[in-house]
């Protein structure tokens, strides 16, 4: 589903990614791991067309998108979450996923107006799956910081996505939060049939749900297999896991 192949990225010279390469299967769960400043955002900046890469090629769905715009790359069927909160805070939290729902309509048929019940349909539809659905008229200032984070992650959903890039999706939550995320992606996964895409600091969450982990270590990816290969790889324990 995504190919991405010795991708490299500087800034002002620093080689943030040196020579990056993953690949995702259809249908599943695949976790980017590394320590901090790996280049794990970077790397996810790139491939959603948030930033420009010098050299290497990202394919998705047999399709070159490197260095495609943000809203095409959406288009074409990815989405995303940020590892810093970005949602809508002036709007409620069913605000936010119609925003979402209605920019996927028209980014497919450019003067289609979808009718108002069928934005609303698709809205709850989002929300409840989320577990957002008793949130859906509250200001979205007003909730809790894990629920925010779900709300990035429904707004992700209401684009239609069929691959989802969440970037640190249980950054500061408690381990009832965590589970949460980790409920979520399952079902995201198993129930609706999403390829997923992940970086994460927790590795028994990253273990729970990866069917497949990429190592990158200073911009560059040093493994790639399933998550008991990993576990036992040398090179992964000195550069990671040993820490
Ligand atoms: P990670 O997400 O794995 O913690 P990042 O991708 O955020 O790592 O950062 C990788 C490296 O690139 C870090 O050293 C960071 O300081 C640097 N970096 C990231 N973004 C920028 C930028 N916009 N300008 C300059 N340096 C950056
Ligand atoms: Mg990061």
């Amino acid at each position: 589903m995504l190919q991405v192949e010795r991708l490299k990225k500087a800034f002002d010279g620093f080689q943030a990614i040196s020579d990056a390469n993953l690949s995702v299967p259809q249908g599943e769960v695949v976790a980017v791991i590394g320590p901090n400043g790996a280049g794990k955002s970077t790397l996810f900046n790139l491939i959603s067309g948030h930033l420009q890469a010098d050299s290497g090629h990202i394919r998705f769905l047999n399709e070159d998108i490197t260095n495609l715009a943000p809203y095409k790359i959406c288009h074409k069927g990815m989405a995303r979450s940020f590892q810093l909160i970005n949602i809508f805070t002036s709007l409620t939290v069913f605000e936010n996923v119609q925003t979402a729902v209605i920019a996927k309509h028209r980014l497919d048929q450019k003067f289609f107006k979808p009718s108002k019940r069928l934005v609303v349909e698709e809205t709850l539809d989002v929300l409840e799956s989320l577990g957002l659905l008793e949130y859906k008229d509250r200001s979205c200032s007003s909730l809790s910081y894990g629920d925010q984070k779900v709300l990035e992650i429904a707004i992700a959903v209401g684009s239609k996505p069929t691959l989802l890039l969440l970037d640190e999706p249980t950054a500061g939550m408690s381990s009832e939060e965590t589970q949460r995320i980790v409920n979520l992606i399952k079902h995201l996964s198993r129930e609706k049939g999403l390829s997923i895409l992940i970086t994460e600091h927790d590795m028994d969450l990253v273990f729970d749900v990866a069917q497949k982990i990429m190592v990158l270590h200073q911009g560059k990816t040093i493994a790639q297999g399933l998550p008991q290969d990993i576990r036992n790889d040398k090179s992964v324990q000195n550069a990671y896991l040993g820490e």
